[in-house]
Protein backbone atom coordinates (compact mmCIF):
# COMPACT_ATOMS: atom_id res chain seq x y z
CA UNK A 1 0.00 0.00 0.00
CA UNK A 2 0.87 3.88 -0.33
CA UNK A 3 2.33 5.54 2.28
CA UNK A 4 0.27 8.66 3.70
CA UNK A 5 1.76 11.81 3.54
CA UNK A 6 -0.31 14.40 5.31
CA UNK A 7 1.21 18.16 4.50
CA UNK A 8 0.12 21.07 6.65
CA UNK A 9 0.50 23.87 4.38
CA UNK A 10 0.52 24.56 0.44
CA UNK A 11 2.52 27.03 0.23
CA UNK A 12 6.01 26.97 -1.58
CA UNK A 13 7.63 24.53 1.46
CA UNK A 14 3.78 22.40 1.41
CA UNK A 15 3.71 22.10 -2.51
CA UNK A 16 7.13 21.56 -3.15
CA UNK A 17 7.29 18.44 -0.68
CA UNK A 18 3.54 17.33 -2.37
CA UNK A 19 4.54 17.62 -5.90
CA UNK A 20 7.77 15.57 -5.05
CA UNK A 21 6.19 12.96 -3.55
CA UNK A 22 3.08 12.41 -5.30
CA UNK A 23 4.98 11.50 -8.90
CA UNK A 24 6.87 8.42 -6.93
CA UNK A 25 4.03 6.79 -5.39
CA UNK A 26 3.10 8.66 -2.28
CA UNK A 27 -0.61 9.35 -0.99
CA UNK A 28 -0.03 12.67 -0.54
CA UNK A 29 -2.68 14.97 0.91
CA UNK A 30 -2.54 19.09 1.77
CA UNK A 31 -4.21 20.55 3.88
CA UNK A 32 -4.47 24.55 3.40
CA UNK A 33 -6.04 27.42 5.07
CA UNK A 34 -7.78 28.80 1.79
CA UNK A 35 -8.87 27.29 -1.48
CA UNK A 36 -6.57 29.50 -3.37
CA UNK A 37 -2.44 30.74 -2.01
CA UNK A 38 -0.84 33.90 -2.91
CA UNK A 39 2.52 34.31 -3.63
CA UNK A 40 4.84 36.69 -1.54
CA UNK A 41 7.34 38.39 -2.84
CA UNK A 42 5.76 40.53 -5.55
CA UNK A 43 3.15 42.05 -2.71
CA UNK A 44 4.90 45.35 -2.25
CA UNK A 45 4.58 46.45 -5.73
CA UNK A 46 0.86 46.18 -5.41
CA UNK A 47 0.75 49.93 -3.50
CA UNK A 48 2.37 51.24 -6.70
CA UNK A 49 -0.34 49.16 -8.78
CA UNK A 50 2.82 47.53 -10.78
CA UNK A 51 1.73 43.78 -9.92
CA UNK A 52 -2.16 42.53 -10.08
CA UNK A 53 -3.79 40.80 -7.30
CA UNK A 54 -4.61 37.57 -10.48
CA UNK A 55 -1.02 37.27 -11.34
CA UNK A 56 -0.03 36.03 -7.91
CA UNK A 57 -3.01 33.79 -7.33
CA UNK A 58 -3.45 29.93 -7.78
CA UNK A 59 -5.50 27.47 -6.90
CA UNK A 60 -4.92 23.77 -6.48
CA UNK A 61 -7.28 22.34 -8.71
CA UNK A 62 -4.37 21.32 -11.77
CA UNK A 63 -2.28 19.69 -8.79
CA UNK A 64 -5.75 18.05 -7.80
CA UNK A 65 -5.67 16.67 -11.08
CA UNK A 66 -2.54 14.80 -10.88
CA UNK A 67 -3.35 12.81 -7.84
CA UNK A 68 -2.81 15.67 -4.88
CA UNK A 69 -5.68 15.67 -2.47
CA UNK A 70 -6.18 19.14 -0.97
CA UNK A 71 -8.57 19.86 1.59
CA UNK A 72 -9.58 23.40 2.54
CA UNK A 73 -9.22 23.47 6.25
CA UNK A 74 -7.52 25.05 9.99
CA UNK A 75 -5.18 22.61 11.08
CA UNK A 76 -5.96 23.18 14.83
CA UNK A 77 -3.95 20.41 16.78
CA UNK A 78 -1.61 17.47 15.84
CA UNK A 79 -1.34 14.54 17.95
CA UNK A 80 2.27 12.70 16.96
CA UNK A 81 1.99 10.29 19.73
CA UNK A 82 -1.55 8.46 17.55
CA UNK A 83 -0.47 10.53 14.58
CA UNK A 84 -3.28 11.77 14.28
CA UNK A 85 -3.98 15.70 12.39
CA UNK A 86 -7.11 17.73 13.05
CA UNK A 87 -9.06 20.13 10.77
CA UNK A 88 -11.63 22.45 11.44
CA UNK A 89 -14.25 24.10 8.95
CA UNK A 90 -13.21 21.87 5.77
CA UNK A 91 -15.85 22.04 3.18
CA UNK A 92 -16.22 18.00 3.37
CA UNK A 93 -17.63 18.72 7.11
CA UNK A 94 -16.72 20.82 9.96
CA UNK A 95 -13.77 19.11 11.81
CA UNK A 96 -12.23 16.05 10.26
CA UNK A 97 -9.38 13.48 11.44
CA UNK A 98 -6.73 12.37 9.23
CA UNK A 99 -3.86 9.75 9.78
CA UNK A 100 -0.46 9.94 8.47
CA UNK A 101 2.81 8.07 7.80
CA UNK A 102 4.81 11.04 7.19
CA UNK A 103 3.83 14.19 8.27
CA UNK A 104 4.83 17.74 6.94
CA UNK A 105 4.56 20.63 8.94
CA UNK A 106 4.69 23.27 6.31
CA UNK A 107 2.67 26.61 7.62
CA UNK A 108 4.63 29.09 7.20
CA UNK A 109 4.44 32.04 10.18
CA UNK A 110 1.72 33.88 12.09
CA UNK A 111 2.66 37.78 12.91
CA UNK A 112 2.60 38.24 16.89
CA UNK A 113 2.41 41.39 18.25
CA UNK A 114 1.21 39.70 21.63
CA UNK A 115 4.33 40.63 23.74
CA UNK A 116 3.78 44.46 21.96
CA UNK A 117 2.39 46.95 25.06
CA UNK A 118 -0.66 48.25 24.16
CA UNK A 119 -1.11 46.12 20.93
CA UNK A 120 -4.65 44.50 22.00
CA UNK A 121 -6.02 48.12 22.00
CA UNK A 122 -4.07 50.08 19.23
CA UNK A 123 -3.42 46.89 16.40
CA UNK A 124 -5.73 48.29 14.07
CA UNK A 125 -2.71 50.84 13.37
CA UNK A 126 -0.59 48.42 12.01
CA UNK A 127 -0.46 48.23 8.15
CA UNK A 128 2.18 46.23 6.21
CA UNK A 129 3.16 44.71 2.57
CA UNK A 130 2.93 41.34 4.50
CA UNK A 131 -1.07 40.83 5.15
CA UNK A 132 -2.99 41.83 2.10
CA UNK A 133 -5.98 43.07 3.71
CA UNK A 134 -3.41 45.51 6.17
CA UNK A 135 -1.67 46.44 2.13
CA UNK A 136 -5.04 47.70 1.19
CA UNK A 137 -5.47 49.70 4.05
CA UNK A 138 -1.86 51.22 3.88
CA UNK A 139 -1.97 51.64 -0.13
CA UNK A 140 -5.65 53.66 0.22
CA UNK A 141 -3.56 55.79 3.07
CA UNK A 142 -0.17 56.74 0.51
CA UNK A 143 -2.45 57.60 -2.54
CA UNK A 144 -5.00 59.64 0.01
CA UNK A 145 -2.59 61.13 2.59
CA UNK A 146 -1.26 64.49 1.92
CA UNK A 147 0.99 64.93 5.05
CA UNK A 148 1.87 63.63 8.25
CA UNK A 149 4.88 61.25 9.57
CA UNK A 150 5.25 57.81 8.40
CA UNK A 151 6.91 54.90 10.89
CA UNK A 152 7.74 51.51 9.07
CA UNK A 153 9.35 48.92 11.10
CA UNK A 154 11.58 45.58 10.96
CA UNK A 155 11.63 43.17 13.89
CA UNK A 156 14.63 41.12 15.17
CA UNK A 157 15.24 38.53 12.59
CA UNK A 158 14.40 35.68 12.10
CA UNK A 159 11.21 37.21 10.52
CA UNK A 160 9.93 36.26 6.54
CA UNK A 161 11.53 38.11 3.85
CA UNK A 162 14.04 40.16 5.29
CA UNK A 163 14.24 43.00 2.81
CA UNK A 164 10.16 43.67 2.72
CA UNK A 165 10.29 46.73 5.49
CA UNK A 166 12.95 48.21 3.75
CA UNK A 167 11.07 47.72 0.32
CA UNK A 168 8.02 48.89 1.78
CA UNK A 169 9.70 52.08 2.57
CA UNK A 170 11.29 52.56 -0.73
CA UNK A 171 7.98 51.93 -2.30
CA UNK A 172 5.84 54.38 0.08
CA UNK A 173 9.00 57.42 -0.93
CA UNK A 174 8.41 56.52 -4.17
CA UNK A 175 4.31 56.94 -3.95
CA UNK A 176 4.76 60.51 -2.19
CA UNK A 177 7.19 61.73 -4.71
CA UNK A 178 4.54 60.71 -7.77
CA UNK A 179 1.78 61.92 -6.40
CA UNK A 180 3.85 65.03 -5.35
CA UNK A 181 3.51 65.20 -1.95
CA UNK A 182 6.92 64.02 -0.55
CA UNK A 183 8.16 66.80 1.15
CA UNK A 184 4.97 67.39 3.66
CA UNK A 185 5.76 63.99 4.77
CA UNK A 186 8.27 62.73 6.88
CA UNK A 187 9.34 58.65 6.86
CA UNK A 188 11.44 57.28 9.66
CA UNK A 189 12.49 53.35 9.81
CA UNK A 190 13.01 51.64 12.36
CA UNK A 191 14.76 48.48 12.95
CA UNK A 192 15.23 46.48 15.38
CA UNK A 193 18.68 44.75 14.54
CA UNK A 194 21.68 46.71 14.23
CA UNK A 195 22.09 46.97 10.12
CA UNK A 196 18.56 46.41 7.99
CA UNK A 197 18.20 42.79 6.99
CA UNK A 198 19.31 41.26 5.11
CA UNK A 199 23.09 42.77 6.56
CA UNK A 200 24.41 42.76 3.51
CA UNK A 201 22.79 45.01 1.55
CA UNK A 202 22.37 47.32 4.05
CA UNK A 203 25.47 49.96 2.84
CA UNK A 204 23.40 49.91 -0.10
CA UNK A 205 19.97 50.09 1.52
CA UNK A 206 21.02 53.27 3.71
CA UNK A 207 22.55 55.12 0.80
CA UNK A 208 19.74 54.76 -0.88
CA UNK A 209 17.46 56.04 2.72
CA UNK A 210 19.82 58.95 2.71
CA UNK A 211 18.94 59.95 -0.76
CA UNK A 212 15.04 59.57 -0.27
CA UNK A 213 15.21 61.61 3.28
CA UNK A 214 14.33 58.42 5.13
CA UNK A 215 15.87 58.44 8.72
CA UNK A 216 16.91 55.36 9.39
CA UNK A 217 17.23 54.26 13.38
CA UNK A 218 18.89 50.78 14.09
CA UNK A 219 18.89 48.74 17.07
CA UNK A 220 15.27 49.77 18.62
CA UNK A 221 12.76 47.17 19.26
CA UNK A 222 9.27 48.70 19.13
CA UNK A 223 8.35 47.37 22.83
CA UNK A 224 4.50 49.75 22.68
CA UNK A 225 2.29 50.86 20.38
CA UNK A 226 -0.67 53.92 21.04
CA UNK A 227 -2.73 56.02 19.13
CA UNK A 228 -0.36 57.99 17.31
CA UNK A 229 2.85 56.95 18.72
CA UNK A 230 5.53 54.02 19.47
CA UNK A 231 7.74 53.43 22.13
CA UNK A 232 10.96 51.23 21.78
CA UNK A 233 12.38 49.02 24.49
CA UNK A 234 14.79 52.01 25.12
CA UNK A 235 12.24 54.72 25.81
CA UNK A 236 12.90 56.51 22.42
CA UNK A 237 9.49 57.75 20.88
CA UNK A 238 8.12 57.98 17.25
CA UNK A 239 5.06 59.91 16.23
CA UNK A 240 2.91 58.48 13.36
CA UNK A 241 -0.05 58.91 10.98
CA UNK A 242 0.87 55.89 9.51
CA UNK A 243 2.58 52.77 10.54
CA UNK A 244 3.69 49.81 8.41
CA UNK A 245 4.75 47.48 11.15
CA UNK A 246 5.56 43.96 10.80
CA UNK A 247 5.83 42.10 13.91
CA UNK A 248 7.90 39.41 15.66
CA UNK A 249 7.47 36.23 13.94
CA UNK A 250 6.43 32.63 14.79
CA UNK A 251 4.85 29.77 13.84
CA UNK A 252 1.42 29.10 14.56
CA UNK A 253 1.15 27.51 18.02
CA UNK A 254 -0.46 23.92 17.52
CA UNK A 255 3.45 23.41 16.60
CA UNK A 256 4.54 24.22 20.29
CA UNK A 257 1.08 22.56 21.56
CA UNK A 258 2.07 19.02 20.15
CA UNK A 259 5.80 19.63 21.27
CA UNK A 260 7.20 20.13 18.48
CA UNK A 261 9.23 23.06 19.14
CA UNK A 262 8.70 26.54 20.54
CA UNK A 263 8.99 29.63 18.24
CA UNK A 264 9.90 26.99 15.61
CA UNK A 265 9.44 23.81 14.74
CA UNK A 266 12.69 22.15 15.69
CA UNK A 267 14.39 19.71 13.00
CA UNK A 268 17.51 17.64 13.11
CA UNK A 269 19.60 19.51 10.86
CA UNK A 270 18.53 22.15 7.89
CA UNK A 271 19.64 18.28 5.73
CA UNK A 272 17.40 15.73 8.03
CA UNK A 273 14.13 17.78 8.92
CA UNK A 274 12.57 15.32 10.94
CA UNK A 275 11.66 16.03 14.35
CA UNK A 276 14.46 15.28 17.25
CA UNK A 277 11.64 13.39 18.64
CA UNK A 278 9.75 11.81 16.20
CA UNK A 279 10.98 10.27 13.32
CA UNK A 280 7.90 10.84 10.93
CA UNK A 281 7.21 14.64 11.67
CA UNK A 282 9.87 17.13 9.17
CA UNK A 283 9.35 20.63 9.11
CA UNK A 284 10.10 22.71 6.24
CA UNK A 285 10.25 26.22 4.98
CA UNK A 286 9.44 29.66 7.48
CA UNK A 287 8.03 27.24 9.74
CA UNK A 288 11.05 24.79 10.24
CA UNK A 289 13.66 26.54 12.99
CA UNK A 290 16.46 27.10 10.23
CA UNK A 291 19.67 28.83 10.94
CA UNK A 292 19.14 30.70 7.41
CA UNK A 293 16.77 33.49 6.27
CA UNK A 294 13.43 32.92 6.07
CA UNK A 295 12.50 32.85 2.77
CA UNK A 296 10.84 31.09 -0.91
CA UNK A 297 14.52 29.52 -1.66
CA UNK A 298 15.25 28.39 1.05
CA UNK A 299 11.35 27.23 1.98
CA UNK A 300 11.54 25.32 -1.61
CA UNK A 301 15.03 23.88 -0.90
CA UNK A 302 14.05 22.71 2.61
CA UNK A 303 11.42 20.50 0.75
CA UNK A 304 13.25 18.81 -1.54
CA UNK A 305 15.29 17.78 2.03
CA UNK A 306 12.46 16.79 3.39
CA UNK A 307 11.38 15.08 0.38
CA UNK A 308 14.59 13.25 0.00
CA UNK A 309 14.53 12.00 3.68
CA UNK A 310 11.53 10.58 3.55
CA UNK A 311 12.52 8.74 0.10
CA UNK A 312 15.43 7.17 1.94
CA UNK A 313 13.30 5.97 4.67
CA UNK A 314 11.33 4.38 2.48
CA UNK A 315 14.20 3.01 1.04
CA UNK A 316 14.04 4.21 -2.47
CA UNK A 317 17.12 5.01 -4.27
CA UNK A 318 16.44 8.07 -5.71
CA UNK A 319 17.81 12.00 -4.45
CA UNK A 320 16.95 15.39 -5.68
CA UNK A 321 19.96 16.84 -6.06
CA UNK A 322 19.44 20.37 -3.62
CA UNK A 323 21.37 22.56 -1.65
CA UNK A 324 21.47 25.73 0.23
CA UNK A 325 22.20 28.77 -2.04
CA UNK A 326 19.73 31.86 -2.87
CA UNK A 327 19.48 34.64 -4.89
CA UNK A 328 17.12 36.91 -4.03
CA UNK A 329 15.83 41.01 -5.34
CA UNK A 330 14.94 43.50 -3.24
CA UNK A 331 12.45 46.50 -4.67
CA UNK A 332 14.48 49.83 -4.48
CA UNK A 333 11.04 51.62 -5.66
CA UNK A 334 12.08 54.69 -7.47
CA UNK A 335 13.80 57.79 -5.96
CA UNK A 336 12.33 59.95 -9.07
CA UNK A 337 8.77 59.11 -8.02
CA UNK A 338 8.34 56.69 -11.14
CA UNK A 339 6.05 53.98 -10.77
CA UNK A 340 9.25 52.08 -12.41
CA UNK A 341 10.19 50.06 -9.40
CA UNK A 342 14.34 49.38 -9.35
CA UNK A 343 15.52 46.39 -7.16
CA UNK A 344 18.47 45.11 -6.16
CA UNK A 345 19.52 41.70 -6.49
CA UNK A 346 21.85 39.99 -4.13
CA UNK A 347 23.16 36.33 -3.36
CA UNK A 348 23.95 33.84 -0.65
CA UNK A 349 25.85 30.83 -1.20
CA UNK A 350 25.00 28.34 2.36
CA UNK A 351 27.14 25.44 0.92
CA UNK A 352 30.62 27.48 2.19
CA UNK A 353 31.36 28.10 5.50
CA UNK A 354 31.18 30.93 6.26
CA UNK A 355 28.23 31.72 3.93
CA UNK A 356 29.10 33.33 1.28
CA UNK A 357 27.57 36.75 0.00
CA UNK A 358 27.10 38.65 -3.06
CA UNK A 359 25.36 41.76 -5.24
CA UNK A 360 25.32 43.74 -7.78
CA UNK A 361 25.92 47.47 -6.40
CA UNK A 362 23.74 49.08 -9.08
CA UNK A 363 20.22 49.05 -8.38
CA UNK A 364 18.42 47.97 -12.12
CA UNK A 365 14.86 47.97 -13.36
CA UNK A 366 15.77 44.52 -15.05
CA UNK A 367 16.28 43.35 -11.64
CA UNK A 368 12.30 43.83 -11.11
CA UNK A 369 11.30 41.40 -14.27
CA UNK A 370 13.65 38.98 -13.52
CA UNK A 371 12.50 38.97 -9.79
CA UNK A 372 8.78 38.67 -11.72
CA UNK A 373 10.26 35.61 -14.16
CA UNK A 374 11.34 34.09 -10.95
CA UNK A 375 8.23 34.45 -8.76
CA UNK A 376 6.11 33.07 -11.87
CA UNK A 377 7.71 30.39 -12.91
CA UNK A 378 7.80 28.86 -8.69
CA UNK A 379 4.42 29.21 -9.61
CA UNK A 380 3.37 26.94 -12.35
CA UNK A 381 6.12 24.65 -10.84
CA UNK A 382 4.15 24.11 -7.69
CA UNK A 383 0.31 24.70 -8.77
CA UNK A 384 0.53 23.72 -12.55
CA UNK A 385 0.03 26.97 -14.94
CA UNK A 386 1.01 30.32 -15.25
CA UNK A 387 -1.35 33.43 -15.39
C1 LIG B 1 5.42 40.53 1.52
C2 LIG B 1 6.32 39.35 1.29
C3 LIG B 1 7.44 39.51 0.51
C4 LIG B 1 8.29 38.43 0.28
N1 LIG B 1 9.38 38.60 -0.54
C5 LIG B 1 10.18 37.55 -0.79
C6 LIG B 1 11.26 37.67 -1.71
O1 LIG B 1 11.47 38.73 -2.30
N2 LIG B 1 12.05 36.59 -1.92
C7 LIG B 1 11.81 35.40 -1.30
O2 LIG B 1 12.57 34.44 -1.56
N3 LIG B 1 10.82 35.25 -0.41
C8 LIG B 1 9.98 36.30 -0.16
N4 LIG B 1 8.93 36.15 0.70
C9 LIG B 1 8.88 34.99 1.58
C10 LIG B 1 8.26 33.76 0.98
O3 LIG B 1 6.98 34.06 0.47
C11 LIG B 1 8.17 32.73 2.09
O4 LIG B 1 9.44 32.57 2.66
C12 LIG B 1 7.67 31.40 1.59
O5 LIG B 1 6.39 31.53 1.05
C13 LIG B 1 7.68 30.40 2.73
O6 LIG B 1 7.08 29.21 2.32
P1 LIG B 1 6.24 28.34 3.38
O7 LIG B 1 5.78 27.16 2.63
O8 LIG B 1 7.00 28.18 4.62
O9 LIG B 1 5.01 29.27 3.76
P2 LIG B 1 3.84 29.80 2.83
O10 LIG B 1 4.28 29.87 1.42
O11 LIG B 1 3.32 31.02 3.49
O12 LIG B 1 2.73 28.66 2.91
C14 LIG B 1 2.09 28.33 4.11
C15 LIG B 1 0.68 27.86 3.78
O13 LIG B 1 0.14 27.23 4.93
C16 LIG B 1 -1.20 27.66 5.12
N5 LIG B 1 -1.50 27.52 6.55
C17 LIG B 1 -1.04 28.26 7.59
N6 LIG B 1 -1.51 27.79 8.75
C18 LIG B 1 -2.30 26.75 8.45
C19 LIG B 1 -3.12 25.87 9.24
N7 LIG B 1 -3.17 25.97 10.57
N8 LIG B 1 -3.84 24.92 8.59
C20 LIG B 1 -3.81 24.82 7.24
N9 LIG B 1 -3.05 25.63 6.46
C21 LIG B 1 -2.31 26.57 7.06
C22 LIG B 1 -1.18 29.09 4.64
O14 LIG B 1 -2.49 29.52 4.31
C23 LIG B 1 -0.26 29.00 3.42
O15 LIG B 1 -0.97 28.69 2.24
C24 LIG B 1 8.02 37.19 0.89
C25 LIG B 1 6.87 37.02 1.66
C26 LIG B 1 6.00 38.08 1.85
C27 LIG B 1 4.73 37.89 2.63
Amino acid sequence: MKKKVVVIGGGIGGMGVATTLAGRGFDVTVVNKDHYYVTGPSRPLLLTGEQRLERMTRGYEEMGKQGIKVITGNVYKVDPANRKVYVAETYMGSTREFTYDYLVVAPGVVYDGSKINGYDKFWWNVTNVYDLGRLSVLKEKLWSLNSGNVVVYAPKAPYRCAPAPTETAMLIHTILVNRGVRDKFNITFIDANDKTQPPFIADIVSKTFEQAKIQLVTNQEIAEIGEKEVVTRSGERHKFDLLAMLEPNRAPSFISEAGLGENFADVRSPQDLRNPKYDDILAVGDAAKLPFPKNQEIAFESSLFAANKIMEMEGLSEKISVQYAFVGWAYLGNLEGKLDTLSLQFSLDLTSSPPKPGKDPQPKREYTTQKDNWEQAYLARLFGYKV
